[in-house]
């Protein structure tokens, strides 16, 4: 049985023999530098709440740390939570003290992360579970629960501006709504983002505020840029944004690989994950699992057309497709995956660390129809064009391996989300959960913005 296992010397050396010298080395703060090695190092509370380093990079632990084995060989008698605890407490231990950690991951996570077995060693990974019923969510609440312990702290009030395409948006503003001393301004594009979609950005209210933009999502996505630039307003307000590459976004990504790892462990069987990639975010926090000393057989990187990654695994050369190409797994339409660096930089920027450890597989709209079919026949089980393209990558990576493993691809939406294709793929209605179905009767307030950055300024210093 080939099992990877990240050497974890830390681990080996002081958590096994020197237990006491862990306890104090875990004590010192978490420095977090810049992939781009221009910047300087920062400790969390900086790189939450400035996003970007100033050189663009992207910022990345200078260290991962390394759980105990003990931890690893008895999480399967620990909650979610208590999971979650340990891994942020190996992050941010030292900057917020234990009770108060522990009561922001109960307050971000109300929701479950089940694998579902859908036949013997297959599993599927069901992450749609909180408030937006997309993964997104473990994310966006995560770092709204750290951002308002720092703003209470500090007792200070902040903006967030964001535009979305679609699905960042709802995990956003679900996971902002009602947080104190923080107001949300989401952008999104007239006309194209789909209707549960909108409605999930837009009915909300309260600190949550909507602004459809006559547009597209690049201009959204200008006037944010436009407005972080902005001395004048950087002067006047408290601007953060809360995109995907927001390090507090990416460390809680870890806690379902480590969960799942902790439910499949019992099996005695080394452990695969399929993961729908886009911006190689959820991939990467499955690399910082292993970091930390989770046994994992194999990570799988399973995209649509835009299968940048998957032709760097095949030739060592990284190429971004621009314009990205549309799908029917649009939040999977990203021809330069912004977290790219940081899954590099967690193999020592060495492509044949990468090469070994991620597989990538890349599929046709035609091949992900064909799939949510599938398995809605033989297993009764209904997917989103996502999750579908994660089951054909631990498919198509199966077929190689000559071990008995544990089969686990991840879902990154409720099938419900993308409703006209999947209907339109099985021929039939579909049943929509409570969730997303009361979300529809419910009234839409957006304000109307045009896409000219003077407008849009005018409108923030009269408003903010
Ligand atoms: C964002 C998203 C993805 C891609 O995740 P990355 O972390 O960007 O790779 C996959 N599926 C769904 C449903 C998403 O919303």
């Amino acid at each position: 049985m080939r099992q990877i296992y990240f050497i974890c010397f830390q681990s080996l050396v002081f958590g096994i023999y020197f237990p006491k010298i862990v306890a104090s080395f875990s004590q010192k703060e978490m420095q977090f530098y810049s992939t781009n090695g221009k910047s300087k190092e920062v400790g969390i509370e900086e790189a939450i709440f400035q996003g970007l380093p100033p050189d663009n990079g992207l910022y990345m632990p200078k260290e991962i740390p390394c759980l105990s084995q003990e931890f690893w060989d008895t999480c399967d008698t620990l909650t979610f939570n208590q999971i979650a605890f340990e891994i942020a407490s190996a992050f941010f231990g030292q900057e917020i003290p234990k009770e108060e950690l522990q009561a922001l991951i109960n307050q971000a996570y109300d929701f479950d992360a089940p694998s579902v077995e859908l036949t013997e060693g297959l599993y599927c990974l069901e992450l749609f579970h909180g408030p937006s019923m997309a993964f997104k969510d473990f994310g966006a609440r995560f770092m709204a629960a750290v951002m308002s312990y720092f703003l209470k702290k500090n007792n200070r009030d902040i903006h967030i501006l964001v535009a979305t395409s679609g699905d960042t948006g709802g995990a956003v503003a679900q996971g902002f709504f009602g947080v104190d001393q923080i107001q949300v301004h989401i952008l999104y594009p007239k006309g194209k983002v789909s209707e549960i979609q909108e409605k999930q950005l837009t009915t909300l209210g309260a600190n949550v505020k909507a602004y459809e933009v006559d547009g597209t999502f690049d201009d959204c996505q200008r006037l944010v840029k436009s407005t972080f630039l902005d001395e004048e307003l950087r002067e006047k307000y408290n601007l953060a944004s809360a995109n995907s590459i927001n390090i507090a976004r990416l460390i809680p990504q870890s806690f379902y690989y480590a969960y799942t790892y902790s439910r499949l462990k019992k099996k005695g069987l080394p452990i695969v994950f399929s993961v729908p990639s886009g911006n190689f975010g959820n991939i990467s926090a499955g690399i910082i699992a292993a970091k930390m000393g989770m046994p994992v057989h194999q990570f799988i990187a399973a995209t649509n057309v835009n299968k940048v990654v998957p032709a760097y695994l095949e030739s060592g050369i990284f190429e971004p497709i621009n314009p990205s190409i549309s799908t029917i797994s649009n939040a999977m339409d990203v021809g330069n995956p912004s977290n790219f660096p940081r899954m590099k930089a967690l193999y020592g920027d060495d492509y044949s660390e990468v090469k070994k450890h991620v597989k990538g597989y890349f599929y046709t709209d035609e091949e992900t129809k064909a799939a949510i079919k599938k398995i809605d026949e033989k297993y009764g089980y209904l997917v989103c064009p996502h999750t579908a393209i994660a089951y054909l990558g631990l498919q198509d990576y199966l077929k190689t391996e000559e071990e008995p493993v544990s089969a686990v691809f991840l879902s990154t939406a409720h099938y419900a989300k993308f409703l006209p294709d999947v209907e339109a793929v099985l021929g039939r209605e579909l049943a929509i959960p409570e969730r997303l179905q009361s979300l529809l009767s419910k009234k839409k307030e957006a304000r109307a913005l045009e896409t000219d950055y003077a407008g849009f300024k005018a409108f923030l210093l009269k408003n903010l």
